[in-house]
């Protein structure tokens, strides 16, 4: 234990009222973080913008990409402008050449990302320098399998985060359409069994670094986000708790009493009125007419979601979009955002018609 205090990541334990108690370690130094919950972690983790990072994540994977004797030919890679990145198919070939420097940049690169992430996001950003440590942590075999063996380790690492965003999302989505969240739990959750089988580290201590506690508790420990988040889902998803969807922000959240609470807490407009406050004005007007712009924002909402849940199907979970009619997870998460945002100033009447139907249609 005492040496474990030295590696970067969260410590996490729980009461049985399913509050979270939780501690950052980083480079020995200990921060107690606020208390949570699951359903909280879970729903914090969605407003991660993942279309910008996905932006930085290429970048790095485009530094991982392998020098080849012919340089045309890695020209050639880019005349289909698909964007997406090659770094699976790039494995051996002839003349290849990988430099302990193309190593340290990859890795450098990856442990800023980290911590710009860490700066407005504690959790993820500490759970992701954690990963890209223990890559940089590989032992030196002598082969130059150990180079690609880094590199693909601390991207593995950074992509990590936006797989298991995507995950929750679509689960937790799933979610509001059950009346019973405990067929929720049945039906979609006890059927992932990838959650299930991971293996997550606790262990029975009376102390995290120098905080000392008055009993022996049971503590996990995480150092990546794919077991944090999951662990949360499973832990959450147990719960048999509500998930609604605001109909004010179009955001997801969990209401605190099982009365039939339609809209969420967060701060709404620049006023600092929540959804709470201005959502009831808004539905009256939602009410009192049949507006062709909602009905259009409905039409569109559901085509949008078939175009990106069509991509689900396919086994090749980081190549998200193949053709113009799909859309990817971060375009599909930017534009419900936007556009259920934009639906809620229409009908509070601070965005004209014109402007709103520019929203909805903005991905054609
Ligand atoms: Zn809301």
């Amino acid at each position: 234990m005492e040496q474990r205090d030295y590696f970067n990541g969260i410590y996490v334990t729980e009461d049985n009222d399913g509050t979270v108690y939780r501690w950052r370690v980083h480079r020995g130094e200990l921060f107690t973080l606020p208390e949570s919950t699951y359903g909280a972690e879970l729903i914090d983790s969605l407003d991660l913008s993942i279309k910008k990072y996905n932006r930085d994540l290429d970048a790095i994977r485009e530094l991982c990409e392998i020098d080849m004797a012919n340089p045309t030919e890695a020209n050639d890679r880019d005349k289909d402008n698909t964007d997406t990145s090659n770094d699976e198919e790039s494995g051996a070939t002839e003349g290849v050449v990988i430099t302990g420097d193309q190593v340290d940049a990859v890795l450098n690169k990856s442990l800023a990302m980290a911590q710009k992430i860490l700066k407005s996001r504690e959790v993820p950003g500490e759970l992701l320098i954690a990963a890209v440590t223990n890559a940089a942590a590989i032992p030196d075999d002598g082969t130059a399998y150990y180079y690609i063996n880094v590199m693909n380790t601390a991207v593995e690492a950074l992509e990590d985060l936006p797989y298991i965003v995507k995950k929750i999302y679509g689960l937790m989505y799933d979610c509001v359409e059950f009346d019973d969240p405990k067929e929720w739990y049945e039906q979609e959750i006890m059927i992932e069994k990838e959650l299930f089988r991971r293996r997550y580290r606790s262990e029975f201590i009376n102390h995290i670094g120098r905080q000392q506690f008055t009993k022996y508790m049971q503590v996990y420990f995480f150092d990546n986000c794919a077991d944090y988040y999951s662990y949360m889902l499973i832990k959450f998803a147990s719960l048999h708790k509500q998930v609604r969807q605001c109909r004010c922000c179009g955001k997801l959240f969990i209401p605190i009493n099982k009365k039939n609470t339609m809209y969420c807490s967060r701060v709404f407009n620049e006023k600092g009125q929540t959804c709470k406050e201005i959502g009831p004005k808004i539905m009256s007007k939602e009410k009192n007419k049949s507006d062709p712009m909602l009905e259009e924002y409905e039409r569109v909402k559901n085509k949008n979601y078939k175009r990106y849940d069509r991509q689900n199907y396919r086994s090749d979970k980081f190549k998200d979009r193949v053709n113009e009619k799909e859309l990817s997870f971060d375009e599909y998460q930017e534009w419900q955002q936007e556009a259920s945002a934009a639906r809620a100033e229409y009908l509070n009447g601070t965005l004209s018609a014109e402007e709103f139907g520019k929203v909805i249609n903005k991905l054609g």
